[in-house]
């Protein structure tokens, strides 16, 4: 545990603006410890699966600006669970400390003699500006940058929350206007008539760093029209200033070959945040869903004999990099170590499998060209006939592998590992789906497209046959049995890899850019 962090306290955390990856790494780090999360609506339900599985998650507010639950009511709880000893996390959008109300949250735990660390994140005016290309300074155009709450009433004359709307609209600098969506007519029309330029450019962003961000550009002037007529509403940021106009030459996020694909990741927890990250480097949005869960062997009566004899053995063969991991990590349970292995010949089904053995240091002697059953069965044939063969493998799949070489060699199957059904999808997963949020779906296994066949709504079953919702395979294995299912396939990989799939899905998408544009 890191010294640094203590139970009872409550760590302010900041989760960024809503692309999952911009929370900081103490951030993560807060969340992997967290015993209670008390969280605002956040854009990514990916941020609260960093934390333990059995931290109690207590949602604040179903949307910005509408909260389920009283501030009093937060106060009290973040309170209540700290003083019981528990290490609680407040999860809030952007900064904690940027109208977040974090200070106040923060002065309460003081005045209740609980302590609490505040981890900065990356406020909306720094990041969706940056996700839109446009910087909040620069040395031509702006030394100074405004962040401004559009909350308060600029017509109004008096109260707490008045804003000195002349001396912004005087202000030598970038305007970033938060929470100004719904009153954005008056603000431009009140800056212009306190003096500043109507030929300003002025932009507005909605859903900054997520696959729906839209962004709207014009001058004080025309924005309030061109936002009315685009329908573009909360959550939206207004950046005012000479820095709009960089946007052109600026942008980046729009232009990733996934920009705007929602994809649902369907891979087993452990393996789906490396998957995950791939398609969000190119722009996606993912929302992680597993459908099959790896689990340690209930039994390791079968395994723990073959390890004794693995002396006995020619060829051991590996069908997946779980295999690989969960076969290896055995091997100190018996009193062994890799010297186990002795001149035992190893066969992997494809590169990931052999990457596993590589990160022990092995190196596959057999990976065919095709990465599937079938094609590895027919590389080997060439080799084990009279050998003695061994295969590590899950405790269900396909027995292909078995069948084939078991007619010119001696085979022994032993499960590593359970591929065992989850009971039910990610409840954000579930929601994102019955809202028709969803573009893409990947399949990597004949076992994770029957799981989520039994899984999905039936609103989902309806889209994906209409070709609302594309599917991704795998493998024309995968592809088989999806369509034994009644599902259509929009794109397989050409190579059987999650990389192989993920370019399948970005050349897809490359083809629709390129039809629109024309
Ligand atoms: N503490 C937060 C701000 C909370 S106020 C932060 O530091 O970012 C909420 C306002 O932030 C919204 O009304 C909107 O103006 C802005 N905002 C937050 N996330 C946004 C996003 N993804 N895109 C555009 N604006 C966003």
């Amino acid at each position: 545990m890191n010294e640094r962090d203590e139970r009872g306290t409550v760590y302010l955390v900041g989760a960024g603006p809503g692309d999952p990856g911009l929370l900081t790494c103490r951030g993560a780090e807060v969340l992997g410890r967290a015993e209670v999360i008390v969280y605002d609506h956040l854009a990514s339900p990916r941020l609260l699966d960093l934390a333990p599985p059995e931290a109690l998650r207590i949602c604040a507010g179903k949307s910005i600006g509408h909260m389920t639950l009283s501030q009093e009511a937060i106060n009290a709880l973040l309170v209540e669970h700290a003083t019981a000893g528990r290490r609680v996390v407040r999860l809030k959008g952007g900064d904690p400390f940027v109208f977040g109300r974090g200070a106040e949250e923060a002065e309460y735990l003081r005045a209740s003699g609980v302590p609490f660390q505040v981890v900065p994140g990356v406020t909306a005016g720094v990041g969706v500006t940056a996700y839109a290309g446009m910087p909040v300074t620069h040395r031509d155009d702006a030394s100074a940058v405004a962040f401004v709450t559009g909350h308060s009433d600029p017509d109004a004359s008096s109260g707490p929350q008045r804003l000195d709307w002349g001396a912004l609209a005087r202000f030598p600098g970038t305007l970033v206007v938060y929470m100004g969506v719904t009153r954005l007519p008056s603000l431009c029309c009140t800056l212009i008539r306190l003096g500043k330029p109507e030929s300003t450019p002025a932009a507005l962003v909605e859903a900054g760093t997520l696959a729906r961000q839209r962004t709207v550009v014009g001058t004080l002037a025309d924005l309030p029209e061109r936002v009315a007529q685009a329908r573009l509403g909360p959550p939206a940021l207004l950046v005012i200033g000479d820095v709009v106009a960089r946007r052109p030459a600026l942008r980046w996020f729009e232009d990733l070959p996934l920009f705007g694909r929602r994809i649902v990741v369907t891979r087993p927890a452990g393996e789906a945040d490396r998957a995950a990250a791939l398609l969000e480097a190119m722009g996606a949005e993912t929302l992680v869903a597993p459908t099959v869960e790896i689990r340690p062997l209930d039994d390791y009566g079968l395994l723990d004999s073959a390890i004794d004899h693995l002396a006995d053995f020619d060829w051991l063969v590996f069908t997946s990099a779980n295999g690989v991991r969960h076969f290896l990590d055995r091997l100190p349970a018996r009193g062994r170590d890799l010297r186990a292995l002795g001149r035992i010949k190893l066969a992997a089904i494809g590169p990931a499998t052999a990457e596993a053995l590589a990160r022990w240091r092995l190196k596959a002697d057999l990976v065919p060209d095709s990465f599937r059953s079938e094609a590895l069965a027919e590389a080997l044939a060439g080799h084990v006939a009279g050998c003695r063969v061994l295969l590590a493998r899950a405790d269900r799949g396909r027995t292909v592998l078995k069948d084939e070489l078991e007619r010119i060699a001696d085979v022994v199957q032993v499960p590593v590992y359970q591929n065992a059904d989850v009971p039910a999808l990610p409840p954000a997963v579930a929601a994102r789906l019955a809202e028709g949020l969803v573009d893409w779906i990947t399949l990597t296994s004949s076992a994770i497209t029957e799981r989520l066949h039994a899984l999905v709504p039936d609103s989902t079953h309806a889209a994906i046959e209409r070709g609302a919702i594309r599917l991704a395979s795998l493998s024309p294995v995968t592809s088989a049995t999806a369509s034994r299912l009644g599902w259509p396939v929009a794109v397989e990989a050409s190579v059987y890899t999650w990389d192989g799939l993920v370019g399948a899905i970005a050349a897809y998408a490359g083809g629709e850019a390129g039809k629109t544009s024309v």
